[in-house]
């Protein structure tokens, strides 16, 4: 049999843990189902990646009562097959910290202070730029040589995706910065 040298501590752990509790007449199996099954009673499970790294390690989740219990490797997934990292593994700090922001936040210009505002708000203004920019920095020709071709783009805008990004929103991302007009298209990994 082929073991690697992971596997190996795996199974002598648990062959160690199952030997001294079997001695004592405990169904080792049984409670190890039991015992999974409490500790995710009750929870809701979702799948997500982690914001740490380019590499974009797949995660399951569970969530009980608004809060984040349990952080795993998905084993599913094609990146990391159910491996993390020491950072990855220490990522359900973020989504309980008490630090972490949960609305838009806005500090007008000149202005000292950070003030809240509400995701409509905020959709509002970034709606409000972007097509404010388009419309001032359109060209719609430009010369190439001594010849003016047509042109109908905007150099004044791009998009920067990441690496947690699935190639269905990369498609959907890569088709809206073409119909705002720009093919300043970038990955963060990339830079
Ligand atoms: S688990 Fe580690 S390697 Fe994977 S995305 Fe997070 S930081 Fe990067």
């Amino acid at each position: 049999m082929n073991m690697n040298r992971r596997q190996w501590f795996k199974t002598a752990a648990g062959m160690g843990a199952g030997l001294a509790l079997s001695e004592l007449g405990v169904n080792v199996q049984q409670v190890h189902a039991a015992t999974k099954g409490m500790k995710l009673n009750g929870t809701a499970e979702f799948t997500s990646a982690c914001n740490f790294c380019s590499c974009g390690c797949g995660m399951i989740c569970h969530v009980k009562d608004g809060k984040l219990i349990n952080l795993e490797g998905d084993p599913d997934h094609i990146v990391n097959q159910g491996s993390l990292c020491s950072k990855g593994a220490a990522m359900s700090a973020v989504p309980n910290s008490a630090q972490r922001l949960k609305t838009p936040m806005y500090r007008a210009p000149g202005a000292t202070e950070w003030k809240e505002i509400s995701w409509d708000e905020a959709y509002d203004r970034i709606a409000h730029k972007i097509k404010d920019t388009r419309d001032k920095h359109w060209k719609t020709t430009e010369m190439d040589g001594d010849k003016q071709m047509a042109a109908n783009r905007t150099d004044a805008l791009a998009f920067m995706g990441g690496a947690q990004n699935t190639n269905e929103e990369c498609y959907a991302f890569t088709k809206s910065m073409r119909l705002l007009g720009t093919v300043n298209v970038e990955h963060q990994a990339r830079l």
